[in-house]
């Protein structure tokens, strides 16, 4: 139980959830930032503004029914938010406050011109029928439409959420507008202003952010044995690209279970499987093991690409992984963080490691804008540069100051934040 005066009175004392481990991650940078910068740091431990929505749809079967709806804006120092949304059935404000906060850093650690924001609803998205899904997403845009707009806060895909739900959100705030708004959202499809790249980003950057690692720390690539949790957006593009540079991906997780080959899987054809038979299990050549067991496997890289404290203090003992490249954000709690640090084991963090997405969504923003759009090899060559160059500054500094990668991150991003939040100054 975190003992502060700063929770909010919305937030439960006994319950905080991931605001908690933001919080701590928070006060633990705070110690290490330059003094000037002190009179600050509370900008960081709130929000800056919070709604919670109501979002009620008319189902296939005629019944009314309601959901939760949040939409947080973290801080706008640097610009103006930016950050997904997440339809999952166990999504809180907590959980969004902390993404959102996680967002604020995250694009101060990689220098994109965004403040911090999340948004959720509280859905189990697979009870739903497509049209259901268009009904919730429709409404809950319209009703966050204060909060959102090019210049003001632009949404992503997160968990659960993809293109076509990106084009809906796009589509509807534009009827708003009375004007086509594509720069409203990034993560649209390529043929609605969408850009080259996006959709693999976050898993490019994830590949990217573990070869310098493992460069650093004289780690083959080729060979190198890697489990990833998690087979979406994140985890498959990051699984396809350690196959494709050579690695061998020996088990997968996902929500339907885990699955393993010490020879390697087939990422293609397993993505093709989970298409099909919505499930992992009984995939070809790759036998099941139980989700605990998959954290204690034996590799070189471990890609947690799913929830929040996946990595926690019961499994963070038992991990025999040399690098933990975090695709998911949140996926290391402190206390596993402390016991992986004594341990020797390299942590990329989130803030860092899946960057990588909103990178090519500030592309993407730009070349809205300008209705002027990019190859995806310039596209892939500027994330690669971006990712690579935040990846070794964060390295050296963690070298200097001899602190974990997760502390560099943040002293670079929180510094870079609260210089912006001390320049301007206080209105009124
Ligand atoms: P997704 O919905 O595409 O995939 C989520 C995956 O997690 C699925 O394979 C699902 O089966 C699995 N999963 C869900 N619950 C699980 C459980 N209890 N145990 C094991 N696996 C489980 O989502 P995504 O976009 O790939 O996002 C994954 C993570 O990456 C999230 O933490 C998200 O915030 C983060 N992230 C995503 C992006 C992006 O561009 N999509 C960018 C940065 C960070």
């Amino acid at each position: 139980m975190l003992n502060t005066p700063q929770l909010p009175s919305y937030l439960s004392k006994e319950n905080i959830g991931p605001w908690h481990i933001y919080l701590q991650q928070v006060e633990q940078v705070a110690l290490l930032l330059d003094k000037s910068l002190l009179p600050w740091v509370d900008t960081l431990r709130r929000p800056k503004r919070s709604l919670i929505v109501d979002v009620p749809i008319r189902l296939d079967n005629g019944q009314i029914t309601h959901f939760e709806g949040y939409r947080v804006h973290h801080n706008t120092s640097r610009g103006p938010g930016k950050g997904g949304v997440r339809y999952h059935q166990d999504v809180t404000l907590s959980e969004v406050m902390a993404l959102a906060g996680w967002m604020t850093i995250k694009n101060a650690v990689v220098n994109v011109p965004f403040g911090g924001a999340k948004g959720g609803i509280r859905v189990d998205p697979r009870q739903l029928s497509l049209a259901e899904l268009e009904g919730l997403t429709r409404r809950y845009t319209s009703e966050i439409s204060s909060m959102i707009g090019p210049d003001k806060d632009i949404p992503a895909p997160d968990m659960n959420t993809n293109a076509q739900v990106m084009a809906w959100m796009m589509d509807t705030y534009s009827m708003g507008e009375g004007r086509t708004v594509t720069g409203v959202v990034t993560g649209k499809p390529v043929s609605l202003g969408g850009s080259l790249g996006r959709q693999d980003a976050t898993g490019r950057g994830v590949f990217v952010t573990a070869r310098e690692a493992a460069r650093k720390l004289g780690v083959s690539i080729d060979g190198a044995r890697v489990i990833v949790q998690g087979f979406g957006n994140v985890g498959e593009a990051s699984a396809r690209m350690f196959a494709q540079a050579g690695a061998r991906v020996v088990a997968v997780q996902d929500v339907s279970g885990t699955v393993y080959n010490g020879a390697g899987l087939d990422v293609l054809a397993l993505k093709r499987y989970l298409a099909d038979n919505k499930t992992l299990l009984g995939a070809p050549d790759c036998e099941t093991i139980t989700n605990d067991d998959f954290w204690s496997l034996p590799c070189e890289f471990l890609v947690p690409a799913a929830l929040e404290s996946q990595i926690n203090r019961f499994n963070a003992e038992h991990i025999a992984a040399r690098i933990i490249v975090e695709g998911a954000n949140g996926p290391t709690t402190p206390e596993a963080d402390a016991i992986l640090a004594e341990r020797g084991i390299v942590v990329v963090p989130d803030v860092l490691a899946n960057a990588g997405g909103v990178t090519v969504s500030y592309f993407e923003w730009v070349q809205d804008f300008s209705s002027f759009f990019w190859t995806e090899d310039e596209i892939n060559a500027r994330l690669e540069r971006i990712m690579a160059e935040s990846f070794n500054a964060i390295w050296q500094m963690a070298e200097d100051r001899k602190m974990p990668l997760r502390s560099a991150a943040f002293v670079i991003g929180c510094s870079r934040v609260l210089e912006a939040r001390a320049t301007r100054g206080l209105y009124p």
